[in-house]
């Protein structure tokens, strides 16, 4: 592919400013948990931020990860497994995820919860008052704001309390390598302009995907070049580039997580919960254009097919209430995002669609929930989701969260070569690996994302932390 050759300098014998056992670039969910595993197995190491203060596109999410069988779980008497959570992974990539790093971050992912709980005294709970697509049990973990932020800000602290070196301002702009391909440092460019080099036993590549570099993105994924992107403007997809001048294997850079429902103009994620709990999409004809269930990763695209490129999410005010537990709904609410009106004619006016076709959509799918039937496309209704005014709507289009596609890695975030042996000392974890949503964006289960990000995150710093340790 060769995007950048003078991204890695091949050099033997040199000299370093400073030499650090385990190097991190990134410092969003995956590069801090990777941070805190590889500290707790008895490494040293230092983690380079581009940002002043750690956010990524970590901070941007809602901060939910799902994990199977967990003491949450257990607590709401959710039956659960991680056999289970791996069918689920697997159905919705159509099988084409790597059954060893899917395995892995399915099991990894309870005990990971677990320990960022017992640990670090993250207080996560379980969602129980809705389903994201294609999970076949409530597994959803979050924080008590539901917020990535509150995430991020509470994986720093744990991370400066147990003494690991953050590097803010800290770009990483080359890698060092010697001609057996052995990562020798880094060069990291400081904010003010200063080069230094840092040297590593091993490095751990944690600076995302490529989702902010709009050349690779209409490259790769030119179904969503002019789409919104909402994720962190510093995942310029170093990591891809550093791989592909490495002659690292490169996979599923088409693949995605898109999403069908940001509140446009304000650019506020609306809750898919929205949809789940019993509402549906309309486009400005009015019409509805799809089975919304099926993800909404994908819907993203299918939004963006419509005419005007957006659609109106629709929906009543009791679904209104679970989507509420979400601080974005709440902020666009006070933003005058959310229409509100008691009648389907009134709420038709205001969206400025045909009120009859829209009403007769909506009226087909309130029959169908009494009847719990299933309307043309086949999303299934049920009677407890049936709507009561008042009803509210909001104008939504479809965006580009992150990209799936990254470094082929094995099931301890050990980057591969094309020809599938692995570099002696380089690890990916996180948005800069491959995930596990196959090739496509409607392979992408809800919280694929920080799953990679937080379970693979860890076990690439403890296998980091053996190998530097050995
Ligand atoms: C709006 C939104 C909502 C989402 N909601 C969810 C959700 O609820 N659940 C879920 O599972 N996923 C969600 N996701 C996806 C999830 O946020 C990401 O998959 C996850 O945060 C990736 O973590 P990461 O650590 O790999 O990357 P990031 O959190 O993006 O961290 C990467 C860091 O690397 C830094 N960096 C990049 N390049 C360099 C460099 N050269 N030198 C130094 N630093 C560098 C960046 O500044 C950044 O801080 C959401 C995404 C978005 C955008």
């Amino acid at each position: 592919m060769n995007f950048l050759m003078s991204a890695v300098h091949v050099a033997k014998g040199k000299k370093f400013d400073t030499q650090v056992p385990l190097l991190i670039v990134g410092a969003g969910a995956a590069g801090l948990c990777a941070a805190l595993a590889a500290k707790e197995a008895g490494a040293d190491v230092v983690v380079v931020e581009r940002d002043a203060v750690p956010t990524g596109s970590t901070a941007l999410s809602a901060g939910l990860i799902p994990a199977a069988g967990t003491r949450f779980q257990r607590v709401k008497k959710i039956d659960d497994s991680p056999r289970q959570f791996t069918d689920d992974i697997q159905r919705k990539a159509n099988g084409e995820a790597d059954p060893a790093v899917v395995e892995a971050v399915a099991r990894g992912a309870g005990p990971m919860v677990e320990w960022l709980a017992d640990w670090y005294k993250l207080p996560f709970d379980v969602v129980d008052n809705f389903n994201y697509p294609g999970h076949s049990a409530k597994r959803m973990h979050g924080l008590p704001s539901r917020t990535g932020r509150e995430l991020i800000d509470r994986l720093r602290n744990a991370a400066e309390a147990n003494g690991i070196v953050i590097l803010t301002r800290s770009a990483a702009e080359q890698l060092v390598v010697d001609p057996d391909g052995r990562i020798l440092g880094v060069e990291i460019v400081r904010r003010d302009g200063a080069h230094e080099w840092i040297g590593c036993d091993a490095l751990i590549l944690a600076c995302n995907g490529f989702g902010g570099n709009p050349d690779l993105v209409r490259r790769y994924i030119p179904e969503m070049a002019d789409a919104l992107y909402f994720g962190h403007p510093g995942n310029r997809g170093d990591a891809v580039i550093w791989g592909d001048s490495l002659g690292a294997m490169l996979s599923h850079l088409g693949a995605y997580q898109g999403h069908g429902s940001v509140a446009t103009p304000h650019n506020i994620l609306i809750s898919w919960a929205v949809i789940m709990q019993g509402g549906i999409q309309v486009n400005r004809e009015g019409r509805r254009f799809s089975d919304e269930t099926l993800g909404y990763s994908e819907q993203a695209a299918q939004v963006l097919r419509q005419p005007g490129g957006f659609a109106w999410d629709v929906f009543d005010s009791k679904i209104a209430a679970v989507a509420r537990q979400f601080e974005d709904f709440r902020e666009a609410e006070l933003a005058g995002a959310i229409l509100t009106f008691d009648t389907i004619a009134e709420l038709a006016e205001a969206m400025h669609v045909p009120a009859a076709i829209f009403g007769a959509e909506w009226n087909e799918v309130e029959n169908l929930k009494l009847a719990g039937g299933r309307d043309r496309y086949g999303r299934k209704f049920l009677a407890e989701q049936s709507c009561n005014p008042p009803y509210h709507a909001v104008k939504v289009t479809g965006a580009l969260f992150h990209t799936q596609g990254g470094l082929a890695v094995d099931s301890r975030g050990r980057v591969k070569r094309k020809d599938g042996t692995k570099f002696p000392n380089l690890f990916a974890a996180g948005g800069a690996a491959v995930g596990v949503s196959g090739s496509i964006a409607a392979g992408y289960l809800s919280g694929n994302g920080l799953l990679t990000a937080t379970v693979l995150g860890r076990l690439t710093g403890e296998a980091a932390a053996e190998q530097i340790l050995r």
